[in-house]
């Protein structure tokens, strides 16, 4: 009955002393205020560093714009260009299929010119073996009088006169037909140029077009590289924010212990003078509840040391450089399930959120021998204290998981000493200072 309400009394100024190491006052509460100022000295230089980003994403954005708009001018013309390859195409089929044409005609006319040419020369063959111009005479001789030899004289002469003129109109159709197919073969070289021509523009159009997509793909990357830093410092803003409070905790629970100190060391005055004369009053009893106060010991995995053990398991990576980067932690695995995560040390928790880096992530502030420590736990498969809780050394805060960039569950554990930034540029060591399995 009463032992509770002293365990109780006890365990409230036990956290509030271990969290600030007891130090002297005033000192440890303009030091806390002093990092107050930091933070928010950090978080307007975050939100600089937001804008920034915000400025960046516009003006890639309208770069992304002024590309997509001249995508759409290409595609126009690359469209335009192929339209007239079409139509270059047909109109060099169409010329070429005319081509065969007029040579299958000119080659019909030559025919006929030349079945023309044979039976005029046997005309004239027939004439000189049958006397020829013989029966010619013959013919005109035969006339009865002069109207009839005139008549007879110009039918042979219109006889003579039609071949030649069947000849002559054969030899210009074939002269007309070879002009034809001259002008043909000019216009077909012609097309064949203008769709070499349009072939070549279709090439540079393509080669632009494949340009301007490789182009907006190295945009889009950079707007996705500035997008992914702008949420690491909304991130970090947010946990600047986290040990703040933490902070602004901090200092009312120093305030609470230093009224509480005053309240006891009045309070055992009184007691030493009110001891003082009841042991002059009788000299008999001696005390024996010495032990009584003392607190119950820690479950077995909890060390003595300011200290404990964040999990157990094997001990798989150290803080040190890591594939071509710093890794500023340690990593525990442990296949068995339910591993439990514990408070490295008593304090205050600053963030327990989930995070697309670190996975479930709780960051606790403590304040060991006036020192201020900051510890991530990452990875966890849960979380099982809030942003604010006040923890003790040894206290189950999650369970050991495989969340966030992580692969393989383990947990990744940091120590940093002061405040955690994005840069992780108070990382240290833990090991020596944090027991490990
Ligand atoms: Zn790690």
């Amino acid at each position: 009955m009463n032992k509770s309400f002293v365990t109780f009394a006890v365990a409230g100024t036990f956290i509030v002393s271990s969290i600030f190491g007891g130090i002297a006052e005033a000192a440890s509460i303009s030091s806390l205020q002093k990092q107050q100022q930091d933070i928010q000295q950090k978080n307007s230089e975050l939100s600089s560093d937001i804008n920034t980003a915000d400025q960046q994403i516009n003006s890639l954005n309208a770069q992304q714009a002024d590309v997509k708009e001249e995508m759409t001018r290409i595609d126009l013309s690359i469209g335009e260009t192929h339209k007239k390859i079409r139509e270059k195409t047909a109109k060099l089929e169409e010329t070429k299929v005319e081509i065969t044409r007029l040579q299958e005609e000119i080659k019909v006319t030559k025919e006929r010119i030349d079945k023309r040419n044979e039976l005029l020369k046997d005309r004239a063959r027939n004439y000189q073996k049958t006397g020829g111009m013989v029966s010619y005479l013959d013919v005109l001789m035969g006339s009865k009088n002069f109207s009839d030899f005139i008549d007879r004289a110009s039918a042979v002469a219109t006889i003579m006169q039609a071949d030649q003129d069947i000849l002559a109109q054969h030899e210009a159709d074939k002269k007309s037909l070879e002009e034809n197919q001259a002008k043909l073969e000019v216009e077909l070289a012609s097309v064949q140029t203008m769709l070499a021509d349009l072939e070549k523009m279709n090439q540079q159009l393509n080669a632009q077009r494949a340009e301007k997509d490789r182009l907006l793909a190295t945009l889009e990357e950079q707007e996705d590289e500035i997008h992914e830093h702008k949420m690491e410092l909304q991130e970090e803003a947010q946990i600047l924010a986290g040990q703040s409070a933490a902070i602004q905790k901090a200092i009312e629970l120093e305030q609470q212990r230093q009224a509480a100190a005053a309240a006891e060391a009045k309070a055992a005055a009184e007691a030493a003078t009110a001891a003082a004369a009841a042991a002059n009053n009788n000299n008999a009893g001696s005390g024996s509840g010495g032990g009584e106060s003392t607190p119950t010991p820690p479950s077995p995995p909890v060390s003595s040391g300011a200290f404990t053990m964040p999990a157990n398991g094997t001990f798989t990576s150290g803080f040190a450089p890591r594939w071509g980067s710093f890794h500023y932690g340690i990593d525990i695995a442990n296949r068995a399930a339910n591993v439990p995560i514990w408070a490295a040390a008593d304090g205050v928790v600053i963030q327990s959120y989930y995070s697309s880096s670190y996975g479930n992530v709780i960051f606790i502030a403590h304040s060991v021998n006036g020192q201020t420590y900051t510890t991530v736990s990452a990875h966890m498969e849960a979380r099982l204290v809030s942003s604010g809780a006040v923890v003790k050394k040894g206290q189950q805060i999650g369970i050991m998981g495989n969340t966030g960039d992580s692969t393989g569950k383990h947990l990744h554990f940091e120590l940093h000493r002061g405040q955690w930034n994005g840069s992780k540029s108070n990382a240290i060591n833990p090991v020596g200072i944090v027991p490990m399995p």
